[in-house]
Order: C-alpha cells, then sequence, then structure tokens
C-alpha cells in the first residue's frame, strides 16, 4: 500500500459502542470507521426520491480479547430484513456453488430420507431445492418476508422467522432435530449472536453437523475488502474467533475449507464437543496461519483504516481522471457492497451515469444515498458507456465473460478492489 504513514487523531474511546457482541469485553480500537450511510439494501423507489433518508455510522470496531471484528447494532434487524433485495438465484455462479455444497454433504454425512435439513436465512431456496430433489427431509427459515413467499412457492417448506434458541427449544419439544444445520452468510447477520449459536446447539441432534460459510477476515483485510461492510452485517471473524465461540456455547470445529465465494470464505463444519469425529488436520493448520498472520494481535486490526482511506483517494483520482477526459461511466450490478463503497467515497450521478442490475425487483429505483439510477443490463448497449464500474467484484469473472462485448465500442471494466485497475476486453483471449 502506497501513501506512507497518516498522521491522525484518535478520537475511539468518544464513540466507542459498548461491549463485544461475543465475549462482552469493552470495545476501545476501531477497525474502520466508514462515516455516516444509509442502509445498504435499502433501494430508494422513484416516488420516494426526495425524502429524508436515515443514515446511521457505519463504524466497524475490533474486540482485544476475542478478535471479533463488529458493528453496533444501528439499524434494526426488523428494518433489514422485511423487504430484502438480494435473490440469491440471480447469481449463476451462486447457484453451482449451491449445488456443489449440497452434494458434498449429501456424501459425506449420509444424508437420506430419515434425514432432517435446516437451513437459516434460506433465501429463496436457492440451495434447499437441491435437498428436495433427492427427497431428503428440509426446512427453510427466513425472516425476509417477500423472499420466503418466493421459497414456498417453489414447493421448499420455510419459517417466515428470525432463528434464536426460542425457536429452536419450540421446534425440538415438537420432535424436530437436525442432522444437518447450515448457515451460509447468516452468522455476520446475527445481532445476538450467543443466542443464535446457543439455539443450533438445541436444533442439533448428538451426531449432527453444523456447516457455516461467512467470508474470512484474513482476505478482507489482505485484499482490502472495506466493501463487504455494511449494516446488514454486524459480525466479521476468522477461524481463531470461530474456534472461542463454538467453545463458549459446547460445540468444536472438526473441518474448515477456504472458498473462493465472497472474495474469499471460510466453510466451518461444528458438531457438539462431546461427538468422538476426529478433528481434520487442516483445521490447525489454519489456526497456525491465522497466526502468523498476526490475526491474535490487535495492532494487526488497527492498521487496516490507513489503507482504506488510500484506497478511497486512489479511486476518486481515477475516477477524476476519467470525467477530465469527458468519458461516460456506468456501474455493473447495484449489490449491498456497492452502496458501502459509492457512499463512503461520494461517488454519485456527478460519475455513473446509471447502474445496470439483473435483479428485476431494483429497476426503476435509486441506490441508497448517492441515488444512482438503476436499469436493466440492456441500458448498456443502448448507451455504450466508455467504463464500466464493476461493483460485486467478487463475480468479476462471471461479468467480464458476460458483458465482453463492450469491447466493439472500445468500452473499459473497471474494478475498484482492492485497488483501482482497468480491464480491457479486447486483450483478453477468447
Ligand atoms: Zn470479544
Amino acid at each position: 500500500m502506497s501513501g506512507g504513514t497518516e498522521r491522525s487523531f484518535s478520537v475511539d474511546n468518544a464513540r466507542n459502542i459498548g461491549l463485544c457482541r461475543l465475549c462482552g469485553a469493552p470495545l476501545e480500537h476501531t477497525f474502520v470507521d466508514l462515516g455516516m450511510s444509509p442502509p445498504c439494501e435499502s433501494f430508494v423507489p422513484a416516488a420516494a426520491v426526495n425524502n429524508m433518508e436515515p443514515y446511521y455510522p457505519l463504524h466497524a470496531f475490533v474486540c482485544s480479547e476475542c478478535f471479533l471484528v463488529q458493528l453496533g447494532e444501528y439499524v434494526a434487524p426488523e428494518e433489514i430484513f422485511e423487504e430484502y433485495a438480494y435473490f440469491s438465484s440471480y447469481s449463476d455462479s451462486w447457484v453451482a456453488h449451491a449445488k456443489r455444497y449440497c452434494q458434498l454433504a449429501i456424501e459425506r454425512l449420509s444424508l437420506d430420507r430419515d434425514s432432517f435439513v435446516v437451513e437459516i436465512a434460506s433465501n429463496d431456496g436457492y440451495l434447499l431445492q437441491h435437498f428436495l430433489e433427492k427427497d431428503i427431509p428440509i426446512l427453510g427459515i427466513e425472516p425476509a418476508i417477500n423472499v420466503a413467499k418466493v421459497a414456498v412457492e417453489k414447493g421448499i417448506p420455510t419459517l417466515t422467522d428470525f432463528f434464536g434458541k426460542a425457536l429452536a427449544k419450540q421446534m425440538v419439544a415438537e420432535g424436530r432435530q437436525a442432522d444437518l444445520i447450515i448457515g451460509n452468510n447468516v452468522l455476520a447477520q446475527v445481532p445476538d449472536l450467543n443466542d443464535f449459536v446457543a439455539g443450533m446447539k438445541v436444533l442439533l441432534k448428538p451426531s449432527g453437523a453444523i456447516t457455516l460459510e461467512f467470508p474470512h477476515i484474513a482476505r478482507l483485510i489482505e485484499e482490502n475488502q472495506f466493501d463487504t461492510i455494511y449494516h446488514e452485517h454486524f459480525s466479521y471473524f476468522s477461524l481463531l474467533t470461530i474456534e472461542k465461540m463454538a467453545e463458549r456455547h459446547g460445540l468444536k470445529v472438526f473441518d474448515v475449507e477456504e472458498l473462493p465465494t465472497h472474495g474469499g470464505s471460510l466453510r466451518v463444519y461444528l458438531t457438539h464437543a462431546a461427538n468422538a469425529i476426529r478433528r481434520e488436520p487442516r483445521v490447525d493448520a489454519l489456526l497456525e496461519r491465522e497466526r502468523e498472520c498476526k490475526l491474535d494481535r490487535v495492532e494487526t486490526y488497527t492498521a487496516f483504516a490507513a489503507a482504506v482511506r488510500q484506497t478511497k483517494r486512489n479511486l476518486l483520482s481515477f475516477l477524476i481522471r476519467l470525467k477530465e477526459m469527458r468519458k461516460s461511466i456506468c456501474a455493473y450490478g447495484a449489490p449491498g457492497k456497492g452502496n458501502t463503497l459509492l457512499n463512503y467515497c461520494g461517488i454519485g450521478t456527478d460519475f455513473i451515469d446509471f447502474a445496470v442490475d439483473r435483479n428485476p425487483y431494483k429497476h426503476g429505483r435509486f441506490t441508497p444515498g448517492m441515488h444512482i439510477p438503476i436499469k436493466p443490463v440492456s441500458e448498456i448497449e443502448r448507451t455504450k458507456p466508455d467504463y464500466i464500474l464493476i461493483l460485486p467484484w467478487n463475480l468479476k469473472n462471471e461479468i467480464v465473460s458476460q458483458m465482453k462485448g463492450i469491447g466493439e465500442w472500445g468500452g473499459k471494466f473497471v474494478v475498484p478492489i482492492p485497488d483501482v485497475s482497468v480491464i480491457d476486453p479486447k486483450e483478453l483471449g477468447q
């Protein structure tokens, strides 16, 4: 990272958010402060574009005891989840990832018609549908009403509720315990982390397994992925922290895989602490690597903020140069992470003419805060912009391959993270 050391004055203690949501230690260290931002999934309908929008702090802290990186519960979960715009089925690579996972889980855990699989935050059923095909009993739990409705229409049994210890106890009282509990990209979104993990412990059969997927904080730091921080993501984990979390709840980690999804994720396998299952050597190998990366030292985390500020300056300088050359720029994708980037950097319609997205729910709406209009993907073909800023950079390869036709009019892609870079489709092999 260029730019040298930055001078700044710390105001940490004036703005701390209290106690760690995992271990209860006081939170005294800033990870990064991204200023004030509206909830990133609150896409603004045209009729509301002149209304006031709520803004909340996007200030992440790190716990010096368990190293959980976390935001305060600035936005009530009910406000976030009642109408959630993200439908998992709109990403091809994500659907393929889900299918591979299901095949693997069915073999490894010998799941059959007598098993019971529960997915928490089951979205539109994109994952559970693969168990349904094999006649394995399933249940989805999904708090977003509009998304759960889509799942039910596909024949996926879905409870519209928030998961925690109370719901788990109710299910057990009804005679339902799970052989497999799946939590993909939900752990980060749980405000009461301890209640959530306690609930999984209650719901799990003695021989059952839990798999959790979440973005790996090691990759977030290494690759400067500050835009994966948003109000809906309360927590950011290393395996070191997950192990502390498991121990606290009578669970243990028995395997871990590193995945390329969401910029680099972990899939951890948990079971009851009393289960005799062998721990795979790669668990200890990854823990050791995290210690080598000093993820057990608070200084590693507090150094992140300066790198983020440098990225903001680099991206803005680049966009200003493009505009001085009279280039037109649009954005591809309007994901949550895109809105953190746009709001933190202050990138609005002065730089970006419009954004396109494959999700029709977003068409005709505006991005929260910056109010960039969102249009169907065909708008790119119609207007032939010079540059396309790829906001969901985790899907960069998929998008470049789908959209490489922009090379016909000399269009190029811009990827903002980890550092601003340009991809010319004409220079790519066929
Ligand atoms: Zn802690």
